[in-house]
């Protein structure tokens, strides 16, 4: 769980991935043969072959793993004369989920001393003395305000437009799942970290990267794959998991504690069938549980990774994920285990 906490604190959204590029950086160093950083700043970890025995191959199976360091988000696009901000959304939000939210405003990059605590709210009346039509209406991003409880010329001083702001919650555990804001990446950043650890011998070479700007259109995964020329592509993310009150059965997309998500398809990439297979074949034999799912709508990095360059046969591990895109995202610990065994698992055999 600490691992995990870290990576949840670590504020990161599309194009500002830069606290979370030097935490990963630092803890897959002695996982890995190789590190750097790619033009859009992905971290790439090459690990070489680690036969059981004998030799490794002259040209061994290239696995590229995908997780994404960034979060959905907001970067800074005004700051009136009394100090208040308006937001530019990066990634997809619900605005429904934004109502008297605490935030994080990061003026440095680098250092999180220098961040900001604010409150996010919907410019209007209160409930008190709205009308009964200003109290149905959902408000659009345009409309939200962080209030940092400073005077204007103080905000102006500190704040410019293209800063970074967050939501703001802690990781806890609730029940049998962890709970906070961004598991929706630094689960897989999480699963990616401790798969490589338990992993002892493997033919294949891989590729860990950690990339930038999925939440924007997978943006760092294709140009990743370009330069890497993988064989195989799996992409390790979140995935929806709506077996919660309100949602039909056939429209779960996957159900809490039933183990890893194996993506069949989604809005950007249809899984390859022998990946998947061999996935499920990895999985019976070692009793990990494990779930095959089909999302209707949203991709993950396997749809730039599968079609950069020549191209390559992809697949997504996904982690079952209840609340996707609030500060409450939920995770079940069995799930994040077994997608942790699985990936491990795979990369043994492949
Ligand atoms: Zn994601």
């Amino acid at each position: 769980m600490e691992l995990l906490k870290e990576l949840v604190e670590a504020a990161a959204v599309p194009g500002r991935e830069h606290r979370m590029r030097e935490l990963v950086r630092e803890r897959v160093a002695s996982l890995v043969d190789e590190v750097r950083v790619d033009a859009l700043g992905s971290v790439i970890a090459i690990r070489k072959p680690r036969p059981s025995k004998g030799k490794p191959a002259k040209q061994p199976t290239r696995v590229m793993l995908a997780a994404h360091m960034d979060q959905i988000g907001f970067l800074v696009k005004y700051v009136d004369e009394r100090g208040f901000i308006r937001l530019n959304p990066v990634g997809g939000f619900d605005t429904r989920n934004l109502f008297a939210r605490l935030v994080t405003v990061c003026p440095d990059l680098k250092d999180p001393a220098k961040d900001l605590p604010g409150v996010l709210n919907p410019a209007g009346k209160p409930i008190h003395i709205a009308s009964d039509e200003d109290r149905k209406k959902v408000p659009d991003i345009e409309e939200f305000v962080v209030d940092l409880g400073l005077p204007g010329d103080e905000v102006r001083k500190q704040v410019k437009i293209g800063d970074m702001v967050v939501l703001r919650s802690a990781l806890i555990e609730v029940g049998a799942t962890a709970v906070s804001q961004c598991l929706d990446n630094r689960v897989a950043c999480w699963i990616v970290l401790r798969a490589l650890e338990q992993l002892e011998h493997h033919d294949c070479e891989v590729q860990a990267v950690f990339t930038v700007q999925e939440e924007v259109g997978l943006r760092g995964a294709g140009t990743a794959a370009y330069e890497l020329q993988p064989d195989i592509g799996i992409a390790v993310d979140t995935t929806l998991c709506v077996d919660t009150p309100g949602v039909p059965n056939e429209q779960r997309v996957t159900e809490q504690g039933a183990g890893a998500g194996l993506t069949v398809m989604d809005s950007a990439s249809i899984a390859d069938v022998d990946v998947l297979d061999a996935f499920e074949q990895v999985a019976k034999k070692k009793k990990i549980k494990h779930q095959r799912s089909i999302l209707a709508r949203g991709g993950t990095d396997a749809g730039t990774m599968q079609r950069a360059g020549r191209g390559r046969r992809t697949m997504t591990l996904s982690c079952p994920t209840r609340y996707i895109h609030t500060v409450t995202e939920m995770v079940h610990l069995d799930d994040l285990y077994a997608c942790r065994d699985l990936l491990a698992g795979y990369l043994e055999q492949v």
